[in-house]
């Protein structure tokens, strides 16, 4: 049988010596149940741990279980900093409850592995989320508007504003709406629309990336309505 390649999104015991995988192919979601794999000697025991990619091959069915599997990455230098690691599964997360099924899996399933090959890399953990944040709404439908004003399409005197998913100009910003000036906007729409394929080193202030998580968390809320468990270990982390 093919095995195919999946990222392990997260984990859980099943009963006593099994686990269940919630993996991410470039075919979409899956879940599998991993019997025996908690038990010292089982050789799949390795595998199972969140943020791997490996290859596997599972029986067909509702419930699927593994047959065979092997580990092509475990990126050990992701998981021996907590910073890294919990920004990771704040990307599983994400991945796991947020993308439908008709999705362009393909495209995403390669973006990951890319992404998770910079963590790996010691790029900057926060930027690469930022990355993958943007791209995903952009992935979800619901994509940024860098280009002009959303109302009358000027392309002069803009401000960022989440309420209007991109720029929009002074006239037609409402009075009580918070509004970011292009010294923001640029590097939301550097880090929208960069190739993570061609990825450079990009710098921002301390001060610049508080303010570009604000806004990160501010259109999840309003265009995705999902928050995951990580972004609160995050906040404790960094404080912000
Ligand atoms: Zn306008």
């Amino acid at each position: 049988m093919d095995l195919i390649e999946a990222i392990v999104l997260k984990s859980l015991d099943y009963k006593d010596s099994s686990k269940i995988l919630y993996l991410y192919t470039d075919s979409g979601l899956q879940s599998i149940i991993a019997h025996g794999v908690k038990k010292m000697n089982n050789i799949n025991r390795a595998l199972s741990q969140n943020g791997n990619l490996i290859k596997v091959s599972f029986s067909k069915g509702s419930f699927p279980s593994l047959k065979e599997g092997e580990m092509l990455n475990d990126f050990p230098n992701i998981k021996q900093d907590v910073l890294s690691y919990t920004y990771l599964n704040h990307i599983m997360e994400l991945v796991n409850n947020t993308i439908s099924e008709d999705s362009d899996h393909p495209k995403m399933f390669s973006f990951l592995k890319r992404l998770f090959s910079l963590y790996n890399d010691f790029q900057d953990p926060e930027i690469l989320s930022f990355i993958f944040e943007l791209k995903l709404l952009y992935f979800l439908g619901y994509g940024l508007n860098f280009r002009q004003c959303n109302l009358c399409n000027k392309n002069e005197f803009l401000v960022f504003n989440v309420d209007n998913g991109g720029l929009v100009c002074r006239e037609h910003l409402s009075i009580n709406q918070q509004s970011y000036e292009s010294d923001i906007y640029l590097l939301l729409s550097k880090m929208y629309f960069i190739d993570i394929n061609e990825f450079e080193k990009i710098d921002i202030t301390k001060n610049d990336r508080v303010i570009i998580r604000h806004i990160i968390d501010q259109l999840f809320d309003q265009y995705v309505s999902f928050k995951t468990k990580s972004r609160n270990i995050l906040l404790q982390l960094q404080k912000y």
